[in-house]
């Protein structure tokens, strides 16, 4: 990507809320294979029947809200958009317009080596549209409306996004507050996470806004990076040519990663909002806001900080692990319990991210009690980490009820911790080799090793080689 422009860029947010039912009625919105079967006369549109707003999707709203520092709309209302389209029963989707829930809030990230505060204009509720299916035969479309009507947050950023690096960092952090928050599952392959992407150039910061192009749906990290990538270069190299960026439309091909025009500002639609006549206003209960803000928990660029600055981890490990909600809340209690911050950090990322899943983690067979124990035996010299890693923890996995020590004990791994053991050896090691004593005291430090060889022989490995070389050089040392 090749620009002398600042980069500009706007995103829109779509999360699918994690909610038993649909927004207005009560059919399940869990994904299902078999087409139309979760469908009530209110996802038809029969004439006559009212919507019936689910809570529960209001109080993911407000969370969602409070944990970007949004303010929340206690009175806020629905409103209809009209537009037809076959997956689209009633002629109009409803959504918020004029009062959306939240409004004015923010989100720092981490991007670029710099931490960056981005300004959410807005999120706010709305029912998505079924699904129309294209290529299953070649005389016929389908229509499967198992979607319809299911609960919908859309976030929208101010263009305050300046290159491919903030926008996936900005994206990531919404799909990992939804996540910890229990808001969505933020899965981008099942749609269940998807952003439009607006984008312009401009000379420099000094000048207004540039143009912009919407790219639409862009339902992974990679089609967004390409898709500014591919917009960044078209318009760059209209705007060099003197050429103007028109306003539209566009449509992202992950084929040959274009983008094409798909409608521009002329056919912009008239979508006649209207306020949703059989919703009243919202009325959301001050409690709500209580109980809301009480399930807020530190958001994960936060804990990103504290893991590089306080824990002592490095970036791409912090990184790694507030990716993982059932990882880092492991380390979480793992810390609370006393653990070390780094060394579990490590073990958690290395041999335990290894065997286990997203889902297991969040099950944690193995508590974090006894995971801490282990990680303090390996610490204490107790056990090898070897050991540890190929012996014990799939040993403790078989039997997650067992102590780390009964089984290292019962598995003969715990290392002998005998610091009088090794010295009794190692003098009788010193006194069959004067020669090489003599060198070593002479200079040759090298031969520390000959001495620690033959120690951890004599001891058939089952010694710490920490405390074997400790003791080995001390008594070297002493004249
Ligand atoms: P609409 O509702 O028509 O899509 P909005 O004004 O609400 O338009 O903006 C939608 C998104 O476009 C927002 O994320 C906003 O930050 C972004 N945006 C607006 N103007 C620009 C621009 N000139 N360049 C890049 N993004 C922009
Ligand atoms: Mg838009």
């Amino acid at each position: 990507m090749n620009t002398a422009h600042q980069i500009v860029i706007g995103l829109e947010i779509h999360i699918q809320m994690q909610t038993r039912r649909k927004l207005f009625s009560v059919e399940s919105s869990g994904f299902t294979e078999d087409p139309n079967s979760q469908i009530s006369v209110i996802t038809w549109a029969h004439p006559g029947v009212l919507p019936q707003l689910n809570q529960q999707a209001v109080r993911l709203a407000v969370r969602m809200g409070l944990a970007t520092h949004c303010s929340i709309d206690q009175t806020c209302r629905f409103a209809r958009k009209h537009y037809f389209y076959p997956d689209l029963p009633k002629g109009y989707q409803r959504t918020q317009s004029d009062r959306p829930i939240c409004h004015d809030g923010y989100l720092d990230v981490w991007s670029e080596k710099s931490w960056k505060r981005i300004n959410i204009e807005r999120i706010h509720m709305e029912e998505d549209a079924g699904k129309s299916i294209h290529d299953q035969d070649p005389d016929n479309s389908f229509v499967d409306l198992n979607r319809a009507g299911t609960p919908l947050l859309e976030l929208v950023t101010k263009p305050e996004l300046h290159s491919i690096e903030d926008a996936i960092a900005f994206l990531a952090e919404i799909r990992r507050i939804a996540r910890y928050h229990g808001v969505s599952d933020g899965d981008m392959e099942k749609g269940n996470l998807r952003c439009d992407a607006n984008i312009s150039l401009r000379p420099s910061e000094d000048h207004p806004l540039g143009t912009r192009v919407e790219v639409k749906n862009l339902n992974s990290f990679s089609f967004l990076q390409r898709a500014i990538t591919f917009e960044v270069n078209r318009q760059s190299s209209l705007l060099v040519r003197g050429l103007k960026v028109e306003q539209e439309t566009r449509a992202f091909d992950s084929r040959n990663g274009t983008t094409l025009s798909m409608r521009n500002k002329e056919d912009a639609q008239d979508y006649r909002y209207l306020t949703e006549p059989d919703l009243p206003p919202l009325q959301i209960p001050d409690a709500w806001l209580t109980e809301e803000q009480g399930k807020i928990v530190e958001l994960p660029f936060q804990r990103f900080k504290r893991y590089t600055s306080q824990v002592g981890l490095g970036e791409a490990e912090a990184l790694t692990l507030i990716e993982s909600w059932g990882m880092t809340t492991y380390l979480e209690q793992m810390m609370e319990l006393g653990a070390p911050g780094k060394a579990s950090a490590n073990w958690l990322l290395g041999p335990v991210n290894s065997i286990w899943n997203e889902e297991q983690w969040i099950q944690a067979s193995i508590s974090p009690e006894k995971m801490s124990q282990l990680v303090s035996m390996i610490d204490q010299g107790e056990i090898s980490h070897h050991d540890a890693k190929d012996k014990l923890l799939p040993a403790l996995v078989e039997s997650p009820t067992a102590t780390p020590d009964d089984l290292a004990e019962k598995m003969s791994l715990k290392l002998v911790s005998q610091a009088g053991h090794i010295e009794g050896l190692m003098s009788s090691i010193m006194e069959a080799n004067p020669a090489e004593v003599k060198r070593y005291r002479g200079g040759k430090k090298g031969l520390v090793g000959f001495f620690v060889g033959k120690v951890m022989r004599e001891l058939k490995g089952g010694a710490d080689p920490k405390e074997v070389n400790q003791v080995v050089r001390k008594m070297l040392e002493e004249e």
